[in-house]
């Protein structure tokens, strides 16, 4: 699934794209994953223009001018794609967002990602409550502070949980964890205040890494212009079980945590 730096890719390349532009037709393929439905959704779209795409947690969210506008949420394999006018439809496109001089495709094989419209600044707030701080923009001491409780939890599941610290998916929670020397397995409570500020630190670092590099594709993953992300390369446990470990040549370990394949060195992280 795109967490924050395949997201945040996505966002800027879209607001360069899309920044003034007016949507002057969309067509619906698939209906099913807009809110509201079909000629609702689309009537609420055409005719608005762009003020900015922004992004909150893992959501993209294209405001329009006047107020209006939707988000969307990419989920495992959604994709809003850079297109020509002229363009044919693909397998799986959903919607297509026409302007005057380019289109964007929605495109989403596994159908769990989805459009949700807000008619002002109020709806769109109320659509993003739940989410814990942004960690580009927190402090390494904010984002420390949220990993305090509950005292039994586990490392893996307060990072992936998006009402704690928004934008971690799987593969930053298990690099954050590789780059602090701790165990996803540990429970919060064994953390020292040393420690939390490490794994806030390493956090931001590997974000900003991986977003220097447009993200990463370890599998469906694609930017608007169909480019894979490059981090990929640079992932030291995440997708790498039975490898050896880049810094002491152990295997990489593979287990499941929070319901989540979990990848960690069992030398380098205690
Ligand atoms: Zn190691």
């Amino acid at each position: 699934m795109p967490e924050l730096p395949e997201v945040e890719t996505v966002r800027r390349q879209l607001h360069a794209a899309l920044q003034g532009q007016t949507i002057q037709a969309v067509d619906l393929y698939l209906t099913g994953r807009e809110v509201p439905a079909g000629p609702l959704f689309v009537a609420g779209v055409v005719g608005k223009t762009v003020e900015s795409i922004d992004r909150r947690a893992k959501l993209l969210i294209w405001r329009f001018k006047g107020g209006s506008g939707f988000i969307g949420h990419l989920k495992m394999t959604g994709k809003f794609l850079l297109v020509p006018l002229d363009y044919t439809p693909a397998k799986h496109d959903r919607l297509k967002f026409i302007t005057k001089s380019s289109a964007v495709i929605w495109n989403d094989v596994r159908k769990f990602g989805y459009v949700k419209a807000f008619a002002n600044t109020t709806e769109l707030e109320s659509l993003l409550t739940s989410y814990g701080p942004e960690p580009l923009i927190s402090s390494a001491e904010q984002l420390a502070a949220c990993l305090l409780t509950p005292k039994t939890r586990l490392l893996k599941a307060a990072l992936l949980d998006q009402t704690v610290i928004a934008g971690i998916g799987n593969i930053y929670a298990d690099e954050a964890c590789f780059l602090s020397g701790l165990r996803p397995t540990r429970r919060l409570s064994t953390l020292t205040a040393a420690q939390r500020l490490t794994i806030a630190n390493k956090i931001k670092n590997v974000l900003s890494a991986s977003l220097a590099l447009n993200g990463t594709t370890s599998n469906n993953y694609l930017d608007v212009n169909g480019e894979r992300g490059g981090f990929v390369n640079f992932l030291q446990v995440y997708g790498r079980a039975g490898e050896p470990c880049r810094t002491c040549s152990t295997p990489i370990k593979k287990i499941t945590l929070a319901g989540r394949g979990t990848h960690y060195c069992p030398q380098c992280q205690k």
